[in-house]
This record gives structure tokens, sequence and C-alpha cells, in this order.
């Protein structure tokens, strides 16, 4: 698992090998034609969800940017700029991440005002605001004057998962570009060869939507694989003893509280997976193809109705954690209103 390791260490920093990218080919050549022939605007934003790539689209894009080769291929590898870029000392670029409230607008601020001083190695300077849908608005509107009056050799690159989140007078600056999800089987050939069991393997494919960072995420953590089962092992007793399964289910999100979006997706999934099981009786339709057993054993216990609704609540809960809710507090309402609903 040597591999593994590295790519677990990059996925801690959002990066995934340009290997396992392959999907965004056809925007990583788009930017290489734009680069190469000198039509780079000063604003761009990538997007799509998390996972999808695109911090490392955009350590690519800033590359091919940054070289200070005349000729040929950009990135050239070899040149100053190139150098220093890679040892993650190239002084015309910055990045910065919005993360968790990661940046705030004083450093923003600070970030480009450096943007006047002109390049020192490359043709131009490069500033990534990574996940800059999680900015603030005030930080947001400090990027204004630069988007509004960026200094010719300025190029500001962004990345969102979500595009909405990011203030009308930002989105008409910037260029927008999608990162495609990748297909089933791509996936499943991006993570088969870090996992021994066939049907873990499907469904973690299945269950990442196309999104290789996550599918990669959950194959490289034994962790996270372990808290998938123990989300289905919960079901099973929330399903069996209802409300006298509370406190224990509550105690198990209490002790995988950083992992609780595992979790949610995880149930999610589960109530998907009946509804899709007692309405069509297929399994290759299932996410959860290594539980058909558990999954086609529920068919017929709910309506498809109460079953979605069920959907909502997580949906709720989800929403109530990002405005800062008290978590155990609103974990035991989902659980209760899953339960009594
Ligand atoms: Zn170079």
């Amino acid at each position: 698992m040597k591999n593994g390791a590295r790519v677990v260490k990059q996925m801690l920093f959002g990066e995934m090998t340009e290997r396992e990218i392959t999907v965004q080919k056809e925007v990583i050549n788009y930017l290489k034609n734009i680069s190469a022939e000198g039509k780079v605007g000063h604003a761009y934003v990538f997007c799509g969800p998390r996972g999808i790539g695109k911090r490392t689209v955009a350590g690519m894009f800033a590359a091919m940017l940054l070289c200070g080769s005349d000729s040929g291929i950009k990135p050239c590898g070899g040149c100053t700029a190139c150098r220093l870029y890679r040892n993650g000392t190239n002084p015309d670029f910055k990045k910065v991440t919005a993360e968790n409230s990661g940046a705030g607008v004083d450093e923003i601020r600070k970030a480009l005002s450096e943007m006047i001083i002109k390049p020192v190695y490359s043709p131009r300077k490069v500033f990534v605001i990574e996940d800059a849908d999680e900015l603030t608005v005030q930080a947001q509107n400090s990027m204004l004057k630069t988007l509004e009056e960026p200094p010719e050799y300025a190029v500001l690159v962004l990345t969102a998962s979500n595009y909405n989140a990011l203030l009308e007078t930002i989105r008409s600056r910037v260029t927008r570009i999608n990162l495609k999800r990748n297909s089933y089987s791509e996936v499943r050939s991006i993570i088969e060869k870090h996992l021994d069991n066939n049907k873990e393997s499907e469904a973690i494919a299945s269950w990442s939507g196309g999104v290789p960072g996550k599918a990669l995420q959950m194959a490289l953590s034994p962790e996270l694989r372990a808290i998938r089962e123990k989300t289905f092992e919960m079901l099973e007793i929330l399903e069996e003893k209802g409300l006298d399964a509370l406190a224990e289910s509550a105690s198990f999100f209490e002790e995988n509280r950083s992992n609780v979006d595992i979790i949610l997706e995880t149930m999610e999934s589960y109530y998907r997976d009946i509804i899709v099981a007692t309405e069509t009786g297929n399994e290759n339709l299932l996410i959860n193809k290594d539980k058909n057993d558990i999954i086609f054993n529920k068919t017929g216990r709910h309506s498809s109705h109460n079953l979605a609704s069920r959907v909502c609540r997580i949906a709720d809960l989800r929403r109530d954690l990002k405005q800062n809710a008290n978590y155990a507090l609103s974990v035991e309402n989902m659980l209760i209103r899953i339960i009594c609903g």
C-alpha cells in the first residue's frame, strides 16, 4: 500500500495524481491551448463536486501559466519558474484555501495586494483561491477590485463546489469551467487496485457518483469503510428496535462526529436503495450492491413515500449542521423523525 499511502497524503491536500483525473483531459487540453495561444483571461472558476479534481486541475493550469519557457509544451518542467513552482517557492504563485473558513478577508486582501508587484520569474502571476464558494461575502467583495482592474499579467483561479454561493458580481467576471464526473467504470478502474473485495469496489464506485476523489478516499481508508459498515449495522438496529435504539444510534453519531458526512451519505443511499429495490426489484440499480440481501429484506416494510421523507430528514440535518446548530440535538431530532415518521 505504499502507493496508497502516497495517494492518501495527496487526498488530504485535496489533490489527485494526473493519472487519476484522465477524465478531465478535455478541460486540460482546452487550458493547454489557451495557454499556448496566449488567450488566457484574467479569472477562472473551476466547478464541480468535492473530490472531482478541481484543485489538481487548478494546480496544473497554474503550472502552465507560470512556466517561463518560450517554446514548446508548457509547463516545460525545466525552467527556473517551473522548478520553483514544483518546490512550492515560486514567488509569482500564491494559493489560499477558504475551506472551513481557512482564509478570511485579511488573507485574501493581503495576497491580492501583492498582485501589483510584477512577476519575477514567470510571465504571469497566478493566485489560486480554493473553495472560494466558502469565502464570506466580505472576503468575496475584496476580490472585486482585482477582478475589475486586473494587472495585465494577473490570473485569478478559483475553485468552487457550489457555484451559486459566489456573488453575482464575482460570477459575472470569471470564466466558468465545469469539471466532468467520471463514468462508473472509470471510477472502478481507479479504485479496484486498492481493494480486494469486488463487491465493495462496485459499491464504492457507485456510491461516489462519478467523483474519483470521493471513491479513492473511501477505498484507501479502512477507517471510512468501517464507518460505512457500522452505519449499516446502526440502520439495522434502528429498524429493529425503533426508539429503543435511539441512545445507541446517537452515541454512534457522537463517536464519529468528524465523519458525519459519510454516515449521512450511507444512510441516504440505504433508503434510496430500498426505494429502488421496492419499485424495480432490480439489484443492478442499487448503489450498495454489496448489501443487496439487507436492502431486499427491507422492501415492503415501508412505503416509498415514507422512505423518501427519511431522505428529506437527512437533508434537514445537513442544513442545520451547516448553520451551526447543536450537533447532538439535531442528530437526535433527525433520528426521532426517522423512527416515528
Ligand atoms: Zn517551464
